[in-house]
């Protein structure tokens, strides 16, 4: 029927506005790495921020005693707490709690987000056992996992540029992220001193170093995206300071908010953006996170809706809602097996209230799922190259062969297999097989936290 065509007409038009073949992901990898020499060049001298982290040391596996860290930067926050075996002898002990962050403290005050996550580090410390062991007369340290673009004027302050990811509250930006904390942890009564702020990418570089000696750049594919790698100190003409020791310096790069003209952008990519709470910031995040995935196939379906009667005469009204299909609905109608796609059906019925739909239209759904992660996760691969060439490691110096890993983390790439596998395959594809056997993708399971953790112990006070 008409309808029918109408439909096919519009998938067929957004999965080739969304269509990434190598050339254009070359493009986009190059752009990148012109991005980064541009914002190592001057603050401000890029949409990329490429910030300075003050890590100029990752860990050894000598950091040793108990430490904490505390995890802030999307829909949940966790708070840890480990006890480092110093010489090799790796983590004694760990305990973790994971707690989410109530919305309405997330477009708040300031006071009212730190308030509430000084109460929830105060409990789980109240909890701390005999097995973890602070000497005689220590203060307690931290390592502050803060994923939100910072200036950061040394390893233990920071200024806050602006919220990503949903987050919005006015009187924080400016403001010494570290300040706040230790303000909220004082009116808590809890002893405890920020050693380190850390982004997620550098906790997870962190951590992944810890475990692999080779681990020389970090991905975070969650709630929002980024990543941070090891930079030859001297190569950074916006750095001022004394070159330190190790010649090298971590970069939080904040790729969020790459955009490039070589990135395929949509009319739904352009409407979800302007509709956002920062508009014209985070295009890159804006097509290939998990925040906006599911979102994006919403809109999608809505148009296909409205102009094409996909769902029937009407307009099912659950699907004008703004992110009321998220990434992990999208991802697990992607996977749906089952000979009828009875996980598409029962998510359509169940979120949406979309009952009765025919194979035919959930064939139509899952389709719209993998145009829009293939997109997500080709440009993620394309970014990495990306770093891979700033590194000097997209091809092989004559006969030498020194392997790269990449630490990866974020529930979007742990759990939306469809996306990891597309991202896996499309660096590998860019690298060509003799550069990509040297090249490894490595989960880091929770490496953030963790790496926090270490990165304050290596910049203790007691030192
Ligand atoms: P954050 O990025 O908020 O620190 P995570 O790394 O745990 O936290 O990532 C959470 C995000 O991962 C969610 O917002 C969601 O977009 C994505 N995600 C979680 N589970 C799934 C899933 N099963 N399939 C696809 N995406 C998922
Ligand atoms: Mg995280």
């Amino acid at each position: 029927s008409g309808r029918w065509a109408a439909a096919m007409a519009i998938l067929k038009d957004f999965e080739e506005k969304c269509a990434t073949p190598i050339g254009k992901l070359k493009q986009v990898a190059d752009a990148m790495n012109v991005e980064m020499h541009a914002g190592l060049a001057s603050e401000g001298g890029s949409k990329l921020k490429m910030l300075i982290t003050y890590v100029d040391n990752l860990p050894t596996g000598n950091e040793k005693g108990l430490f904490y860290a505390l995890d802030l930067g999307g829909t949940n926050f966790r708070v840890l707490r480990v006890q480092l075996g110093g010489e090799d002898a790796g983590i004694i002990n760990q305990e973790f709690a994971e707690l989410s962050i109530p919305p309405d403290r997330m477009v708040g005050t300031s006071d009212g987000l730190f308030d509430y996550i000084a109460a929830e580090l105060a409990k789980f410390v109240a909890k701390e056992g005999q097995d973890f062991q602070l000497p005689p007369g220590r203060q307690r340290e931290l390592g502050f996992t803060f994923s939100f673009p910072v200036l950061q004027s040394s390893i233990d302050s920071g200024t806050l540029i602006r919220w990503t990811k949903g987050f919005s509250i006015d009187d924080a930006v400016g403001q010494d992220v570290v300040a706040e904390l230790t303000r909220a942890m004082e009116k808590q009564g809890l002893d405890m001193r920020v050693s380190a702020l850390v982004n997620d990418t550098v906790g997870t570089l962190a951590g992944g170093r810890y475990s692999n000696k080779d681990v020389v750049a970090a991905v975070i594919l969650g709630t929002g995206t980024n990543a941070a790698y090891v930079e030859r100190a001297h190569t950074i003409p916006k750095w001022h300071g004394l070159l330190p020791k190790s010649g090298e310096m971590v970069i939080n790069m904040e790729w969020g908010n790459f955009r490039s003209s070589h990135l395929p952008l949509t009319d739904y990519d352009n409407s979800l953006d302007a509709e956002s709470l920062n508009p014209g910031d985070q295009i890159f995040e804006k097509i290939i996170s998990g925040m906006y995935l599911g979102e994006i196939v919403r809109r999608v379906l809505c148009r296909l809706a409205e102009e094409a009667f996909l769902f029937g005469d009407t307009v099912p009204p659950k699907l004008k809602a703004p992110f009321i299909l998220r990434t992990p609905h999208m991802s697990a109608m992607h996977h749906d097996t089952s000979a009828d796609l009875k996980v598409v059906g029962d998510k359509l019925k169940d979120i949406l209230e979309i009952s009765n739909s025919s194979l035919k239209v959930r064939k139509v759904v899952v389709q719209l799922c993998n145009i829009v992660a293939t997109r997500g996760a080709r440009l993620s691969a394309a970014g990495i190259l990306g770093i891979l060439k700033k590194m000097g490691r997209d091809t092989f110096k004559d006969g030498e062969k020194q392997r790269t890993v990449i630490a990866l983390d974020g529930g979007l790439y742990e759990h939306y297999a469809e996306y990891s596998k597309c991202m896996e395959n499309t660096l590998a594809e860019l690298l060509g097989e003799k550069v990509s056997e040297s090249i490894i993708i490595e989960h880091s399971n929770d490496g953030s936290g963790i790496g926090a953790a270490l990165l304050a112990a290596s910049h203790s006070q007691y030192l």
